[in-house]
């Protein structure tokens, strides 16, 4: 069943989501060649632990770590470990933490100074798609409206492939909720868009084929054919006059304009 939120608890799902996209934003800083994913992880949970949340992700399902770190051919789930990060990497990072009772739930794909521009225009294509499926977070709509709106721009006007394993979803005292929320699928079908309803929209997009596998970490999703994959996420409510984004990434925008190693896509 779908939970709808109070007025009240959109505003602490905010408040979650903030402390997602500042703990994203100050790890944007510390991006630079050479730091390995566990160094970025142990900073994102001392940050969260500051800030009075609880690593959100951690010890969901079991996972191990404050952050899912994905580098090139891996989509979505990748643990953080001791590799170090090269100039010519992409580093998709999803962020959650539990604040007052309530998740925030938000990623953004991070490119290295030498990543070549069909990657960057991956990234582009994906974090534009997200935007136009927040578009159709309207009352009246429904699901299928924002899933098709994604579909559409990525696998129709540009030739990518949309992961069809994995989802958005539904978020609040939960990590994941329901409805899901695809990122292919009809116009007009799916659940109707009430106000109340708070979903996080996450396209992953890959380079060349839509398939995925998973590695036998039992976590990394990564594309079968090996060629990168692009993530990005934002939570965002449904009001009466139409998107609320709860989760912000102008922390990350802001940051990376600063840090010279990264690409400001
Ligand atoms: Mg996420
Ligand atoms: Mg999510």
């Amino acid at each position: 069943m779908i939970f709808f939120k109070t007025d009240e608890e959109i505003e602490l799902l905010r408040q979650s989501n903030i402390l997602v996209s500042k703990t994203l934003g100050y790890i944007s800083g510390l991006l630079k060649v050479g730091v390995t994913g566990k160094k970025i992880d142990s900073a994102a949970e001392e940050f969260i632990r500051d800030h009075g949340g609880i690593p959100g992700f951690k010890g969901y399902k079991g996972f191990p770590a404050t952050l899912c770190l994905s580098k090139n051919a891996e989509v979505v789930h990748g643990i953080p470990d001791e590799y170090a990060f090269t100039e010519s990497d992409i580093i998709s990072v999803d962020c959650g933490v539990l604040l007052n009772g309530f998740y925030g739930d938000s990623a953004y794909t991070f490119a290295f100074k030498n990543v070549g521009s069909d990657v960057l225009d991956l990234m582009k294509v994906t974090k534009k798609a997200l935007y136009l499926g927040i578009e159709k977070c309207v009352p009246g709509n429904r699901i299928g409206d924002i899933s098709f709106a994604i579909q559409q721009f990525c696998e129709k006007e540009h030739s990518y492939g949309i992961v069809r394993e994995l989802v958005g979803h539904g978020v609040g005292r939960n990590l994941h909720e329901e409805p899901d929320v695809p990122n292919f699928g009809s116009k007009g079908k799916g659940p109707l868009l009430k106000p109340g309803m708070v979903i996080a929209i996450e396209p992953m997009v890959n380079l060349g084929d839509k398939k995925v596998r998973q590695l036998n970490d039992g976590w990394t999703i990564i594309t079968r054919d090996g060629r990168p994959s692009v993530h990005f996420e934002h939570s965002v409510a449904i009001r009466p006059n139409g998107y609320d984004i709860l989760s912000d990434h102008s922390y990350i925008e802001n940051s990376i304009k600063n840090n010279i190693e990264i690409h400001d896509i």
